[in-house]
């Protein structure tokens, strides 16, 4: 076993502080990875409070990992020392299941996730990212080009993913009319995607303030979602709405957005259940509220390659490891810009 540091949540709600622990020895698939970035997901924020229920402390948060790496086993060919890669959500799976067979791990019942999650093979706790190296098996290591900045493609591995997927999927593009509700760390990446897929793309937020960035990221119109007169005026018009909240609210708000067929497509994973839609809403126009969780492995790395190709990355606030509970409550106040990424240059081992 070999010795490092992370920042942890010891237990529910405690902030996190220092924390030593250990990663296993290398196996012979497994790449070691010196973490230089992590971003800060809501999702984090969810776990270290157990707003999900379920958690196992201690919990070393982040998924959204970029570094370089340092050491590989015997078996490893696709990575070499010094190269930059990626390691999302997702940490194992079973590789034989339906799910695993169509490049969709996130949904095998055996995924490990990369923390607050059990590792397959010893069933001990995984520790995540705010930390100064990791151990990841070779199949979910994601390559980095060289074209892209580091400290801001760390996002595009839980907010990047969980918005690219979902477009895809519902094939979103040129002619289409496109919601994506809040303007935080995944809300961004969806404004970036969307927009890059050629849609025509209104940004929903509870932020006046918000308006202008939205413009630059991508809207070509922003609707301040507490502005019933507002949100009249899109009734019936969209396709598809990507709700990146992490708080319950009204989904009636969205759903008499849509046209007839539309989507509603959730993505916040909020801490108690949203209050349900109105049945009437749904069936009087054939419209669905669906959901999405990140994506695999096969399609996060074509996501890193379209970032690469496109020019797209995080728009970021970088911070030391130290300011990580700052962070996490500004995250609670809708105050980020649009992602934290901790520089894990400023932990000492
Ligand atoms: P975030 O950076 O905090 O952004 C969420 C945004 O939602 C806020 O910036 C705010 O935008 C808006 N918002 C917050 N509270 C609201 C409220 N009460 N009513 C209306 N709008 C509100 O969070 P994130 O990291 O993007 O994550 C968003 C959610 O997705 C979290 O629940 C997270 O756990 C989940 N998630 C899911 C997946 C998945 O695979 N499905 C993956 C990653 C994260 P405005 O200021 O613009 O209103
Ligand atoms: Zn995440
Ligand atoms: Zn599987």
């Amino acid at each position: 076993m070999q010795k490092t540091i992370g920042y942890a949540a010891l237990q529910q709600n405690a902030p996190l502080t220092p924390f030593s622990f250990e990663r296993r020895d290398l196996r012979a698939t497994d790449v070691q990875i010196d973490i230089l970035y992590c971003g800060v997901c809501h999702s984090d924020i969810h776990q270290t409070r157990n707003e999900w229920g379920g958690a196992t402390f201690p919990i070393v948060p982040g998924h959204e990992i970029v570094g370089k790496v340092s050491k590989i086993g015997e078996a490893v060919t696709q990575f070499k020392v010094g190269d930059n890669v990626g390691v999302g959500c997702l940490v194992d799976s079973c590789r034989t299941c339906p799910d695993c067979e169509d490049h969709l791990e996130q949904f095998c019942n055996k995924a490990s996730f990369t923390y607050n999650s059990p590792e397959k093979v010893t069933g001990v706790n995984n520790y995540g990212g705010y930390s100064k190296q990791i151990v990841v098996n070779h199949d979910f290591v994601l390559h980095i080009s060289d074209k892209l900045n580091l400290a801001e493609t760390a996002p595009l591995l839980c907010a990047g993913i969980t918005t690219y997927s979902p477009l895809k999927h519902w094939n979103i593009g040129k002619g289409d009319k496109v919601g994506i509700v809040g303007l935080g760390g995944l809300g961004h990446m969806g404004l970036k995607f969307a927009h890059a897929f050629g849609a025509h793309v209104v940004l929903f937020t509870t932020t006046p303030a918000k308006a202008e960035d939205a413009k630059r990221l991508g809207a070509d119109e922003v609707v301040i979602s507490t502005n019933a007169e507002n949100m009249q005026a899109h009734l019936g018009s969209f396709d598809f709405i990507l709700n990146t909240v992490a708080a319950p609210h009204n989904l009636d708000d969205y759903t008499l957005l849509l046209k007839r067929d539309g989507v509603l497509c959730l993505v916040g994973v909020p801490d108690h259940p949203h209050a349900s839609p109105t049945v009437s809403h749904l069936i009087f126009k054939r419209r669905s509220i669906v959901g999405s969780l990140i994506g695999g492995l096969k399609e996060t790395q074509e996501m890193l390659d379209f970032c690469a190709e496109h020019g797209i990355s995080s728009d970021i606030e970088i911070i030391p490891i130290q300011q990580i509970n700052e962070a996490y409550q500004r995250v609670l106040k809708s105050d980020v810009k649009y992602r934290f990424v901790i520089d894990l240059a400023s932990l000492e081992l």
